[in-house]
Order: C-alpha cells, then structure tokens, then sequence
C-alpha cells in the first residue's frame, strides 16, 4: 500500500520535478552511478582488498570523466588532464549547503564540508592535499580557494581580500614554480595558506607559510626542465625600457642559468602573458612600484650574475667580466668593487682573529652560485612576508578557531638518483602520515566513543618508528648530519656515511650497503643508504649532504649585501645575522622545526583529505596507465586507508536522515513513524521490521551505524522495487 501511494506522488509530480527527485535520490546512497562507472565510495567495492578491483573502479571512472571517489570522507582525484566542465558556478551552488553523501564526489563537497563545519561548529578546519608531481595539488588547492570565494560574503571589503587571495597563487608560482620533466608547472615550494574568516564567513585575510624552495633550480636544472618561470617571463614580456633598464638581451641563451637544460619556450606556457598577470597581481596585491622596481632588478642581478665567469691567476680568481660585476651591483644597490672582492676572496673570522685569503676558480664559482641561490631564496621568502602583509586580517573580530588551512606541498619522491632533498621530502612525508593516523584514525576512534559504539580498533602500521629514525634527538640521522657538520677536522659526506651506518646498522628500517640483502646490494652503490619509508623503499645518495646542510654563504658576501641599495636585500640579508655568534642553523635543523611547527598548527584542526593521483607519465587526457596509479595508491596508503574505514562501519547516517529516506518500506513508518522515541526508535524499528541481523547494525547516539555496504545495496534495491 505505501509503495503505491508512492507511485502516486511520482504521478501528480510533473515529469521533470520527477526526473530530479529520482536522480537526487539515486544521487544520495551513490548507487546511481554503481554499474556504469564503479562506486562513488570505495567502502561500498564488494572486493576492496583486491588492488586491481580498487584500480579498476579508478580506471572505469576516469574513463567516463569522474574524477573523484571517496573512500568515506577522504577524496580522490585523478587528474584528467583536460578542461572538465564540473566547476561552474552551477555547481558551486549545486554543492553549496549539501550533505556529503547527497551529491557525487567532488572537491566542493569536501570543501563545503569544512566550510560548514567552520561556520556552523566554529572549529578550525585544514585541507591537506597530497600526491606526487603533476598529480593536481595545486589546481586542487585552487579549486577549494575558489568554491570557498564564491560562497563567502561578498561586501567590498570583503571582495578585496579575496581579491588578493586569489592573485597571491599567480606571483607565488610565477616565483616558485618551474617546468619540470613530470610537470610544465611544478610548484618547487611547500606551501600551506590560512584562510582567515569573520563570524558570519566572511574572509577576512589569510597567512601563507613556505617550505623549502628548491634554490639550487636557479643555477642549474636537468635536461628538459626550466629556471623558475619569472626569469622567462621578465625577458619575454617586460617592455623595453624596463629591459634596457635591468640591462637585459631578450634572447635566452644569452643567459648561462637558463641555458643548462630546455632553453626555449614550453607550448603550454606564454610567458609574455603570465609577466603581465604577475604585474597585475603584485599591483593588486599592494606591492608599490618601488618594490616591483626591486624586485625585478634582483631578478635581473641574478641573470647577470650567471654570467659573470673567472679565470685563474696563480691559484687566485679572477673576475673576467668586470662590467657583468658592475651592472648586478648596480641592480643590487651595493658597491661593485665591494662585491668583486666578496666574489673572490674568502675571510674567516675565528674569535676575533680575521683572516681574509683568495679563493680559487673553483670556489670563486661555488661562491657565486650560492649567493644567486641565497639572493633567490630570500627573495622568495621576502615576497611571502611581504604577502602576508597585505593579506594580515585588518579586523580582530576573528575568533582564532575562524581559520581554514589549505596545504599543498610535495608528495612522496623515489627517484632514480634521490639526494638530500628527497630525503628532506620524504622526511615531510612521514610526518604527514603521522598526522594522518593521528586525526583520521583517532577521529574514527572518536565517533565510535561519542557514539557509544563498541568497536574493535584495526591493526595499522604506524610510523612512528621512522620518523624516530630520522628526527631523534641525539640518535637519529639528522642530529648525526648536523653533528658531522658542526665537527671540526675534516667531515666529509663518506664520513658522514661511516657515522649513519655505525650508529643505524641494526635499525630495521636503515639498510646499509655492507648489510643489504644480496639482491639490494647488487643495485646500491658505496656512497648510499637506503631507508625503509613507510610508503616504500628509498636509496639516498649522500654525495651533496654536508654542503647542502651547511647552506655556506661566505661571510664577505653577507656582509656586501646587508649594506645593499636595494631595499629588499638589505632587509633579506639583516646586518645583525652577521653580528651573532651563533653558528646559523643547519638547512635540515631548521626545515624540521617549520614541519614541527606546521604539525602543531595542522593538528589542532579538523582535517580534510584529498589524494592526488596522475594518471600517466605524458600530460595527457584520457590515459590510465595501470601501473603508474597502482604505484601511487601504494604509496598514499589508500588500500590501508580503505582496510581500516572497511573494518569498522562502512556506512553511517543520522537517524532523521535515514529514516525519511527509507520509511516507505515499512508500514510503521509510512508516511510517518509515531510512536515514542523519535527517529532514533523510528529506525530501529524500521530496521527489524527489515529483518536486518543485529551484526549487520549498531545503533548509536544520532546515527545508524551498518557494517557492510551490501545491506545498503539491498534495502535501497528494495527502496527502488
Ligand atoms: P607539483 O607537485 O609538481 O607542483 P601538482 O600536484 O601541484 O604538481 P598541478 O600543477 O596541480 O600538479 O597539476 C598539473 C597539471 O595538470 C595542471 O597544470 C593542469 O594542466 C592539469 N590538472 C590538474 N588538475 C586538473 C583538473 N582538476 N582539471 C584539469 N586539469 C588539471
Ligand atoms: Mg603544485
């Protein structure tokens, strides 16, 4: 009788009102899409411990152009490598104010989620977005900036700071990313932004913290790669007063830092065109034109610097291109003899005893590499400063809970040849999965204890094991490198090697050569080791380390600088860091105190995931390469994640929520359940006049707890009977 009276409302519903309620309402378990294009959710995979099952509903979906699954609250994405039109404004509002599970995936549904959350619950929300090169973090960071501008307040004040939100991503990447071989536009930086938001949602302003530049691009880059993007966009697109002013030649190859691996133009990029973005944005962004001025200049010092060489007189350097020296001086605002002398000598002041020698060829070349590497790299992080200054909330009426964080920073690297940059990337790695197990897991423990749910917890592999590897204080292998660098007497990276294996040896996740299985020894070399990293295997190369860690600027070099002309060196190269007697901080030291940082910021929020995977090698649109994702999907820990959502209840739903979408399928319930106990006894009701088992169910405080999709699958089969 009550499936008929249903019939009846579809009837006098008109034919479109009914062809939207039935796709909402297939829409809401997303079952709709279950035999088309796999399952929306992954918990609901009948196989979910198979891997090819997992990649197989990957692979059927992308091939339909759905991008994204869950598996429960956490989203995957697999980048399509083509313009979808699944962005709009329709859809910012098709998804704005939903339930989670009552739309397909999408990243506007997470990010509604936690938008809500924010507003609604007052708690502070973070989006961590992972995945390896290329795989869609940044679009994906752009997306969540763009759904949160578009629902978000929109008084004038109000559409400025989202004004300055939104053009802070084209100056950052124009100086932080660079065309790599597995992305025309990589982000060479971490980057984690805090949206600041009033009471009622508004954004108010924002705060950007960076990790780890990857300088070393501005001398060098490998075959088929790039500079960071802003010294071809200042050649190609700066007018030709501003050319002639910065003394540039347009033509690339004019440059010995852009000439070491693609010297050329990249088809997906127009240079001219980002220059004129860049200068839009930076005016946007409040940046006088006195700071552009400088900002460009440095830019140009450093091309000009690039090209200053050396000959060698008698074991001594020698600059061979004095008017090069003169014109990056110019730019820098420091005096030119001043800095050909930094350029070629070297003093060591011990305890007042100052001695200054001159270098030779060779370390004339290092000293300049590194001051074009230090000048870019505080360049960078004075222009994040300078962002933040703009972006600084003018009001105080946040509440500091009004806060949502966005981190887009690197995934998990296995290279052929992996230095100490890896190993700084995948030191982050780990310490974003202990974050992980921390917040998801412990909020899944969360939900069954408020909930009064008994529940037996799963077993996980916890890494905690390798992060003490790494970061333990006296033990671990960044106290041993900093402690080899500080040594006096002669450290080198061989010496540093015969301390990691003499301490570590024995350690289950430090592989040595001498120690290494005989199939691994076969493919190690002498100067490696080799870590057992949570997402897997690694093998480090420790050529590079010490200098890496060091991060040695010669002191006459420092000192030239922080007298500098230019406003914006002088304050990146402050006189009293040549005043302290400090030794500075190693570059590892101080990258694990911004991650223990960044930790301690992440883990008082509620967070949000998204994994990012790349579906083939090429950039292409509508390749899926099977290996390749099966590869991410290990390293992301997705099939653990998976096991452990699985290994509790798959499925949960407020007791309001089931019970109005389910009361047709018993006569207690239809059309209203009345009796004592609200939906909560409504449910349970329904569920036994349903037959469910016990085991299949629990029920707890506000909602229906069900163990396997397979209940859903039949009752909403019965549903749609
Ligand atoms: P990296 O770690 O190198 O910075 P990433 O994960 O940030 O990589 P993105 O730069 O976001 O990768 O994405 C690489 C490219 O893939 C983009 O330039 C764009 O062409 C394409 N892409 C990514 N996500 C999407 C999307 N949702 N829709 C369309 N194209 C996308
Ligand atoms: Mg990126």
């Amino acid at each position: 009788m009550y499936i008929e009276i249903q019939s009846l409302i579809f009837a006098i519903m008109d034919t479109k009102d009914y062809i939207d309620f039935n796709s909402q309402v297939k829409m809401e378990t997303g079952l709709h899409e279950r035999d088309r294009a796999g399952v929306q959710d992954f918990v609901l995979l009948e196989n979910y411990q198979s891997e090819e099952a997992f990649i197989g509903n990957l692979k059927k979906r992308f091939q339909e152009d759905l991008i994204y699954t869950y598996i429960g609250q956490v989203l995957i994405s697999v980048n399509p490598y083509k313009q979808l039109p699944i962005y709009t404004d329709d859809h910012v509002k098709a998804y704005r104010n939903k339930h989670f599970y009552e739309m397909p995936p999408h990243i506007f549904a997470v990010t509604d989620n936690a938008f809500r959350s924010l507003i609604e619950e007052n708690r502070g929300q973070c989006v961590l977005i992972s995945g390896e090169s290329g795989s869609g973090k940044t679009e994906a960071s752009k997306k969540v900036l763009q759904f949160i501008a578009a629902c978000s307040g929109n008084q004038t004040t109000v559409e400025g700071v989202k004004d300055k939100l939104l053009k802070s991503n084209p100056v950052l990447e124009a100086f932080g990313n660079a065309k790599t071989n597995r992305n025309d536009n990589s982000s060479r930086f971490g980057k984690y932004m805090d949206i600041q938001f009033d009471f009622k949602g508004a954004p108010i302003g924002g705060n950007i913290l960076n990790y780890l530049l990857e300088k070393s691009r501005v001398v060098a880059q490998m075959g088929g790669e790039r500079n960071f993007h802003i010294f071809y966009q200042l050649l190609a697109g700066a007018d030709e007063a501003l050319l002639q002013e910065l003394r540039l030649e347009r033509a690339l190859d004019t440059y010995s830092y852009l000439t070491d691996g693609l010297n050329g133009s990249v088809t997906s990029i127009n240079d001219a065109d980002s220059f004129k973005q860049v200068q839009q944005a930076l005016t946007v962004i409040d940046f006088s034109k006195e700071e552009q001025r400088e900002i460009f200049g440095i830019v140009a010092s450093i091309l000009h610097l690039g090209n200053v060489g050396f000959t060698e007189v008698e074991g001594n350097a020698k600059v061979n291109s004095r008017d090069l020296v003169v014109t990056a001086a110019r730019l820098l605002g420091v005096n030119a003899s001043e800095l050909e002398a930094a350029l070629t000598h070297r003093t060591i002041d011990a305890r007042g005893d100052v001695v200054t020698s001159p270098l030779n060829q060779e370390l004339a070349i290092y000293a300049r590499d590194a001051l074009a590497k230090a000048v870019y790299d505080r360049l960078f992080s004075w222009l994040v400063q300078r962002l933040n200054i703009s972006l600084q909330a003018k009001e105080t009426r946040a509440s500091r809970n009004n806060v949502m964080g966005i981190l887009d920073i690197y995934g998990f690297e296995i290279f052929q040849k992996n230095s100490f940059e890896q190993f700084c990337i995948n030191f982050c790695n780990e310490k974003l999965q202990q974050l992980f197990i921390e917040l998801t897991l412990k909020s899944e423990q969360d939900e069954y204890r408020r909930e009064g749910i008994e529940w037996i917890p799963v077993e996980y592999f916890d890494n905690k094991v390798i992060c003490n590897l790494i970061e333990e204080k006296h033990k671990g292998i960044i106290s041993i490198l900093d402690e080899e660098c500080l040594r006096p007497g002669e450290p080198t990276d061989k010496t540093f090697l015969e301390k990691l294996t003499q301490k570590l040896a024995q350690h289950h996740h430090y592989v040595c050569h001498e120690k290494a299985p005989a199939h691994i020894k076969k493919i190690m070399l002498r100067d490696e080791f080799r870590l057992v990293h949570y997402a897997g295997e690694v093998t480090y190369s420790v050529n590079g380390f010490l200098d890496k860690n060091n991060d040695l600027l010669f002191r006459d070099l420092k000192e030239t600088l922080s007298k500098a002309g230019n406003g914006i060196v002088r304050s990146c190269f402050p006189e009293k860091e040549l005043r302290s007697l400090k030794r500075p901080e190693t570059a590892i030291t101080q990258f694990r105190a911004s991650l223990n940082n960044l930790m301690d910021i992440l883990m008082c929020k509620e967070p949000s995931y998204i994994r990012c995977i790349k579906p083939n090698d090429l950039q292409t649109a509508n390749v899926f390469n099977d290996e390749l994702v099966l590869h991410q999907v290990k390293y992301l820990g997705l099939m653990e994640n998976l096991r452990v959502r699985r290994a509790g209840f798959a499925y949960r739903r407020a007791y309001e929520l089931f019970l109005e979408r389910y009361k047709s399928l018993s006569k207690s319930t239809w059309p209203n359940y009345k009796g004592p106990g609200g939906p909560k006894a409504g449910v349970q009701q329904l569920v036994k006049d349903l037959g469910w088992d016990e085991e299949k169910y629990r029920v707890g405080e506000t909602k229906l707890f069900i163990r396997w999709p397979r209940t859903l699958f039949d009752t909403e089969d019965a549903y749609q009977e």
